[in-house]
């Protein structure tokens, strides 16, 4: 069958679910392969779209964003500072578009508050937190001793440079 990344574009077959609680990532697997799509066109395909995130576009680039304001968070903050992170994440929670995700968050910090004590207690919070989430839905658990590494000084160990030889080639 001819298909073309127009033919997604264009609207033909099913209505495109560009919304925050769906997953954008599956219906487009689906789409190209029922049309025999090779899977490099993918990252062109979304890029194209310029759709509005989708849950995991919207979850992975959220925890980036948290994650490395945790990572330059003061590791002596002021009482002002300490105060205002807490707002911020409840009122986050109040705010985030998936709205089962901001629910869950909600429940969760009725009972475990934002630990804003210093950059390493926060930054092990929200690792905390996003394993929680991992855990909820069946992701790995991440290794919070590593969050500084992933999040703020770069990996220690190369082998967690995937791309660091095809850059060199
Ligand atoms: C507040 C919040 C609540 C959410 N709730 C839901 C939900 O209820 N249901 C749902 O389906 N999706 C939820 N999401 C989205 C979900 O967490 C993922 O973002 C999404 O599934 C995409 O996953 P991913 O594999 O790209 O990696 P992500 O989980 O988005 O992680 C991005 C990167 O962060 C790093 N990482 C992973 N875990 C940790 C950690 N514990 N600490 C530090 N770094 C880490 C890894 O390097 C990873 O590649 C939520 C997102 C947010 C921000």
């Amino acid at each position: 069958m001819a298909a073309s990344m127009d033919d997604f574009m264009s609207g033909h077959g099913k209505p495109k679910p560009c919304r925050a609680c769906t997953d954008f990532d599956s219906y487009i697997d689906q789409y190209m392969t029922e049309r025999k799509l090779p899977k490099t066109m993918k990252a062109k395909l979304k890029n194209d779209l310029q759709c509005p995130l989708d849950k995991n576009d919207l979850g992975r680039n959220t925890w980036s964003f948290l994650h490395t304001m945790a990572a330059y968070f003061p590791d002596k903050p002021s009482s002002t500072h300490q105060s205002e992170m807490k707002q911020f994440i409840n009122l986050f929670s109040k705010f985030y578009p998936c709205d089962y995700c901001a629910e869950d968050l909600r429940v969760e910090l009725k009972t475990n508050q934002p630990d804003t004590k210093s950059q390493h207690s926060l930054s092990q919070w929200l690792c905390r937190l996003h394993n929680n989430v991992n855990v909820k839905i069946g992701k790995p658990e991440f290794d919070c001793s590593k969050v500084n590494e992933r999040w703020r000084d770069g990996w220690k160990d190369e082998v967690f440079q995937p791309y660091s030889s095809s850059l060199i080639e």
